[in-house]
């Protein structure tokens, strides 16, 4: 994940480059989000007929991990969306585009093969020159795992969008921040740490391969991609410091000087999207969602108290 000595920060690729034409067009839908009309589901559709052949095997690998399908599966199940949302793995795309992207409305979500290949490449050069992670399950250390694992992570990330313009979140940051937050949260809470882990070591390849940190990549909507794999492993580690303290922290995957702050911004985190998907739990998920979230609520003031108990010492060690 991170080399001897790596904690610099690099540049932009045309991965992050794509996600920022998303990222740049927010349009929302105003009045549109009648609660009495939400019923709204999102559907997964490949698109078999435009998948070019060097991109079925990337596909493929993506189809059989049903990750999409899981994700729109839990927001199904979670959330009244006011319209629908199609997500389509196929490479009739808008123009311009070359990564997964949202819509600006929110209803579809396109997920280009070309793409899916891309990140396929770069995790068959990861397993190759990258030491796994203790962390990491050996039997997953190979490139379709990685490559449906942090899928998962990045299909969170466009989800995130999609949310938000359906629903018209109130925004307190950047939206790319919030996507980026989102597909921690979803993965984190619904599928373990194998997303977040694979994402953070696909950031990481990607950072390196992108070089020396330039005014564009310092201009973009979204932080630069060094920064989203602390970010990554941040919340992760925050999630569960028991857990993962030794193997993220200890390890040298995450700096010690951020460690500290993990654990209230996880909680921050879970209890701002709980807190954000509340008023649009679907009937079904009311009760439960209503529960976490309450739980979500404590959690963040306990954290906020222990990190006060700290405070003093993190600030006179810095
Ligand atoms: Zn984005």
């Amino acid at each position: 994940m991170l080399r001897s000595g790596g904690y610099s920060a690099l540049l932009r690729t045309a991965f992050t480059g794509a996600l920022l034409v998303a990222g740049f067009a927010v349009v929302s839908c105003a009045g549109d989000s009648d609660k009495a009309d939400a019923n709204g589901k999102v559907t997964v559709v490949y698109q078999d007929n435009t998948i070019k052949p060097q991109d079925r095997q990337a596909v493929a690998v993506i189809r059989k991990s049903r990750v999409l399908e899981q994700a729109a599966d839990w927001v199904n199940k979670s959330v009244a969306l006011p319209h629908d949302l199609v997500v389509k793995v196929t490479a009739k795309v808008p123009p311009g585009v070359t990564d997964a992207v949202t819509q600006p409305d929110g209803r579809t979500i396109f997920v280009p093969p070309p793409f899916l290949t891309q990140i396929q490449g770069v995790l068959s050069n990861v397993v190759k020159t990258v030491e796994r992670p203790a962390l990491f399950p050996e039997a997953e250390f190979n490139a379709d795992d990685l490559t449906a694992l942090s899928t998962q992570f990045i299909f969170g990330h466009e989800m995130g969008h999609a949310l938000q313009r359906q629903l018209l979140l109130p925004n307190l940051g950047l939206e790319e921040d919030a996507a980026d937050g989102f597909a921690s949260f979803y993965t984190v809470n619904e599928v373990g740490p194998g997303p977040s882990l694979a994402a953070a070591i696909l950031f990481d390849e990607l950072a390196r391969e992108e070089g020396k940190l330039t005014l564009e990549g310092l201009s973009s909507d979204h932080p630069v991609t060094q920064q989203r794999v602390f970010n990554f492993l941040c919340y992760l580690e925050g999630s569960d410091p028991k857990r993962f303290y030794g193997p993220l922290v200890g390890a040298g995957y995450l700096p010690k000087t951020r460690a500290p702050l993990c654990p209230q911004a996880w909680a921050m985190l879970d209890y701002g999207w709980w807190t954000q998907l509340k008023p649009h739990f679907s009937e079904a998920f009311k009760d439960q969602g209503d529960k976490t979230q309450e739980n979500a609520r404590d959690q963040l003031i306990a954290e906020t108290k222990a990190f006060e108990k700290q405070i003093d010492k993190l600030r006179s060690e810095q």
